[in-house]
């Protein structure tokens, strides 16, 4: 008889065109999904390892955020309503002075706060030190594309944090080297670009090549304001898409955050080259503006969602959902009357399929279908804010969050049961987070 590890028994699930099935189940061999069918027909067939309960549950894919600071994790709440400029001010001296064991540190609560709301998989934007991060995912159990911060100019940025374009090309190629694909694949090494202002022409062209000969992803802020547009107008005469792409930048391996400032002739380009646009609404909205979104989607571009770490807002997938939801009908369903502008399908494709493109399992992860990876959260109907609904679909994003997430499927495995995380020793993490928390306070002198 055939074994299953792991079967969700009596759920709803999230199919792949956003419809609800009613009282299936999801059977698991290995890392993928291998039979979804009612419970009846599975137990005939196979021997089960593992039920998990999925009475009152929804099976969904799980979420993928696709911008991460895994190194601002000691910084949250630490720049709320303080005046410019952010960057010099706590961003520097904070980075500048975190260490290996602080990263380490960082990578383990960060993965903790994101399997708690229902992420699986992540594209981590750059940060330092972060091989001293690859042992924190790989003890998670989660799906993460990790990025160095990678600086060569700008006259406020300390020595510390930048280097020549050679040492950083050859930093990120060791790196590749040792982590990628640790934690049974799990894990990947991507080259950063921390945004146009800070790398020089040459050190991005140099990072397309390396990028596309390792056949890995590239991970940079673009088009996050108009002092980024600006700069590269005065700097090269062309604004930040024009420039990459005459860098080899432009391609299917490359995720760019925020997207905010993009002219009709960029987004044109970004889609026709397949590039990962991961928006973070809430970063936005309250930074730089409202993305082009239903510009982006008329291009057919891929569209990501990102929370831009737990610094400013936290983790939480499901809030950028409402947000971007929110935002696009004040900015253009209002003003049009488009009260159908961004629907909360759309939102759940970005949230899954739209994040597993960016971190390059597209082809295999981000819907619940038969041979997918399984990464597979389930949902707690069972509370006054979610049931009963006339419409699930828009409950989910309507009403639904992160807490609300009451198991996490990864690669196959089961990561969280209950909101217990079984990888990881929760009490440990958040007591050694709040030392590290101390440390860096004094250290970076907030
Ligand atoms: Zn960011």
């Amino acid at each position: 008889m055939e074994k299953l590890n792991i079967v969700i028994k009596g759920c709803k699930i999230l199919t792949p065109e956003y419809k609800i099935l009613n009282g299936s189940s999801i059977g698991i061999k290995g890392n993928r999904i291998a039979v979804i069918a009612p419970f009846e027909e599975i137990e005939k067939k196979y021997e089960i390892e593992t039920i998990l309960d999925g009475y009152n549950k929804l099976a969904m894919p799980g979420l993928v955020d696709g911008h991460v600071h895994t190194c601002q994790e000691f910084l949250r709440g630490g720049t709320c309503d303080e005046y410019p400029m952010i960057w010099t001010r706590f961003l520097i001296p904070f980075e500048s002075n975190l260490d290996e064991s602080d990263v380490y540190a960082s990578s383990r609560l960060c993965a903790l706060e994101m399997l708690k709301n229902g992420t699986t998989g992540f594209a981590e934007s750059g940060g330092p030190l972060i091989h001293a991060a690859v042992k924190g995912y790989v003890e998670s159990g989660m799906r993460a594309r990790l990025a160095y911060s990678i600086m060569d100019q700008g006259r406020e940025i300390p020595d510390c944090m930048k280097s020549d374009k050679d040492s950083l090309i050859k930093m990120t190629e060791d790196l590749y080297h040792e982590a990628n694909g640790a934690g049974d694949g799990r894990i990947g090494i991507y080259f950063g670009i921390r945004q146009i202002m800070t790398c020089s022409p040459d050190l991005m062209r140099m990072t397309a090549e390396k990028a596309r000969e390792l056949n890995t992803g590239v991970h940079m802020h673009l088009e996050e304001h108009k002092d980024e547009v600006k700069f590269c107008l005065q700097n090269y005469k062309m604004r930040p898409v024009d420039l990459i792409e005459s860098l080899g930048l432009l391609g299917d391996n490359l995720i760019t955050a925020h997207s905010v400032v993009m002219t009709d002739s960029e987004i044109r380009r970004v889609a026709q080259n397949h590039v990962n646009v991961v928006h973070n609404p809430r970063s936005n909205l309250s930074n730089h503006g409202m993305p082009r979104v239903s510009t982006l989607l008329e291009w057919g571009a891929n569209i990501g969602l990102g929370t831009d770490g737990t610094s400013g807002n936290g983790m939480d997938i499901f809030e950028e959902m409402k947000i971007l939801r929110q935002g696009e009908k004040f900015a253009y369903g209002l003003s049009l009357f488009d009260p159908k502008c961004m629907t909360v399908e759309k939102l759940l494709e970005f949230a899954t399929k739209g994040g597993a493109h960016a971190i390059g399992t597209w082809k295999e992860a981000g819907s619940i279908e038969v041979g997918n990876l399984a990464d597979i959260i389930t949902i707690n109907l069972d509370q006054p804010h979610i049931s009963p609904s006339l419409n699930l679909v828009a409950t989910l994003v309507d009403h639904v969050n992160g807490n609300d997430v009451a198991d996490s499927i990864i690669d196959g495995k089961l990561v969280m049961k209950d909101r217990e995380v079984l990888t990881m020793d929760e009490k440990e993490i958040m007591r050694e987070a709040q030392i590290h928390s101390d440390k860096i306070r004094v250290k970076a002198g907030f």
